[in-house]
């Protein structure tokens, strides 16, 4: 016999615009079977009333476009980041402000440590909010000389070893000539390491091995934890190596009877040739599953603004550094591009400069006239410096756009006054442009570069705050509703989803978010503080507290 439960809620709102608010919504096999009133559900036959959420409002479970489940693989190691952060099990670990804070909670963990020669790792160190001071290996060596010790930065692109560790990875000798590998005074490397060619092979001796860099089976549960925490319930995973061991253990642990969210791993383009890519991708669409979803890529077009190797166009960085790096050849692009469409798979491209941003746009329009396709919804992640032009071009191809509204707060004092100069920083993340040109649009945190967490991402939108607390392009504001459908319709449009998820509404997942209070009664700034009781995935309830 089939059950049903209708949950009742001091609120409940849908992002259906037929009936945007209902007081009562029914579950059945982990579906809606209807919002509406309790007399209108009733007339679906027997049920059970679940009151659990009386007090509580209940909304669309939010969709994170753009994360990395690496975020949960991270809390294995020792956090040292700026600001405040929430690990899994809830606990704030409180921002450091000095150098001296880093290496006495890197101190603390070595005690902790029982092997002697076990590496040290510690993660999420923003040198940037520091006066940009530079961490030396002898700063490293203070939290021990025995044992390797190293520290990645929130940007990921920068690894900081200490002098053990530099020995082991075979860089402890003078002559060394890399631009990746900064020298000190005496002709050694300061233990600075800048490059992916650099920091991997030496990572490996500082603990960054397999499982922190992709993750592993606990990375994903504490991954899922996290979401229950942020009232997400359906989640990228943008850019693995998926291959055959790797989806088999996505499979197995997202098949988990508790496992509380749904994941979408993309392929990523690094270390394949664009037919096996594209061949490969497609093959592993079959094997989705409700709390698995496969068959997309993710391809890399640039670099990073803060981290000055995104392309720009004309007239480049502000401080005048050179121009960024390109992360795929232009003819492998138009390839990867030409063969999925071919193909029906979807692609993801990251871009941060607007110079990749029109490389992609004209490497598509180029596709699209070999491989018409009236619904492709290529999506470009990040999109960060785009012009309004730019915006109304991909309107007109059918592309989607997932902006990181979180960078905004996070880094755009640096890019008004470093990066891109005042006048492009108050025109990035443009979701207002997006939104007029018709493009569909999401927002995220691409955690763990950011924390997790939807709310504080669509504040962030809203409010176009920096960290100093400036307002740095009002023009590019949206209302507290158009974010908060950013983060569930928008995202699940950006991702194919939004048959199945992204709405509370008849024959849709029963995916829902759990609030303390009401999102859209919400100030933009205090829509960030909003606490989240947890959540419902596919008709199974997830309480954060106990999760
Ligand atoms: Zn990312």
């Amino acid at each position: 016999m089939t059950q049903t439960t209708i949950f009742s809620a001091r609120k409940i709102i849908t992002m259906n615009p037929n009936r945007p608010v209902v007081s009562h919504v029914a579950v059945r096999d982990g579906r809606i079977l209807g919002a509406g009133t309790l007399e209108e559900l009733a007339g679906w036959g027997d049920y059970t009333l679940d009151d659990r959420f009386a007090d509580l409002v209940v909304m669309p479970g939010l969709v994170e476009g753009h994360a990395h489940t690496m975020e949960g693989a991270l809390w294995s190691f020792t956090y040292v980041g700026w600001f405040d952060r929430m690990d899994p099990d809830g606990g704030t670990w409180s921002g450091l402000k000095t150098v001296d804070e880093v290496i006495a909670r890197l101190s603390e963990a070595e005690s902790r440590t029982g092997d002697q020669d076990a590496p040290l790792l510690g993660w999420g160190l923003d040198p940037i909010y520091m006066g940009n001071v530079r961490v030396s290996r002898h700063d490293l060596d203070r939290v021990s000389k025995t044992r390797p010790v190293g520290v990645l930065h929130a940007s990921g692109h920068i690894l900081n070893v200490n002098t053990k560790g530099l020995e082991l990875a075979g860089l402890l000798k003078e002559g060394t000539n890399h631009p990746g590998i900064p020298l000190g005074e005496d002709g050694l490397p300061t233990g600075e390491l800048k490059s992916p060619e650099i920091i991997m092979p030496a990572g490996k001796h500082v603990g960054m091995d397999r499982a922190f860099l992709a993750t592993d089976e606990n990375g994903l549960r504490n991954y899922a934890r996290l979401c229950v925490r942020a009232g997400v319930t359906t989640s990228s995973d943008l850019g693995q190596q998926l291959n055959d061991d790797l989806v088999a253990m996505f499979e197995r642990v997202t098949g988990e009877a508790q496992f509380p969210v749904c994941l979408v791993a993309f392929r990523i383009n690094f270390g394949i040739e664009p037919q096996e890519l594209v061949d490969y991708t497609a093959s592993l669409t079959d094997r989705s599953t409700d709390r698995l979803e496969l068959g997309k890529i993710k391809v890399v077009a640039d670099g990073s603004i803060q981290g000055f190797s995104a392309r720009l166009q004309w007239p480049g960085y502000y401080n005048g550094a050179p121009n960024g790096l390109w992360y795929v050849a232009p003819d492998q692009l138009a390839e990867i591009y030409e063969r999925a469409l071919a193909a029906g798979v979807q692609v993801h491209t990251h871009t941060n400069g607007d110079e990749a941003t029109q490389l992609t746009i004209e490497t598509l329009e180029a596709a699209l006239r070999k491989h018409p396709d009236f619904d492709h919804r290529f999506t470009l992640q990040h999109c960060q410096l785009a012009s309004e032009a730019q915006f109304r071009k991909m309107g007109r191809l059918g592309m989607c756009v997932n902006l990181f509204a979180n960078h905004h707060y996070y880094w755009g004092d640096e890019h008004y006054r470093l990066t891109v100069g005042p006048e492009r920083a108050e025109r990035m993340n443009a979701c207002r442009t997006a939104l007029d040109a018709g493009v569909p649009m999401a927002i995220h945190s691409d955690a763990p570069v950011t924390p997790l967490g939807p709310l504080f991402t669509a504040s962030a939108a809203a409010t176009r705050q920096t960290a100093s607390g400036r307002t740095q392009g009002e023009a590019q504001r949206i209302s507290v509703a158009e974010a908060l459908y950013a983060v569930t319709m928008g995202a699940a449009i950006t991702m194919k989803m939004d048959d199945r998820i992204g709405s509370i509404e008849t024959g849709k997942r029963a995916d829902f978010a759990v609030l303390q209070d009401d999102p859209t009664e919400a100030t933009p700034e205090s829509l960030k503080d909003i606490g989240v009781w947890g959540t419902v995935q596919g008709g199974r309830i997830f309480e954060a507290s106990g999760i």
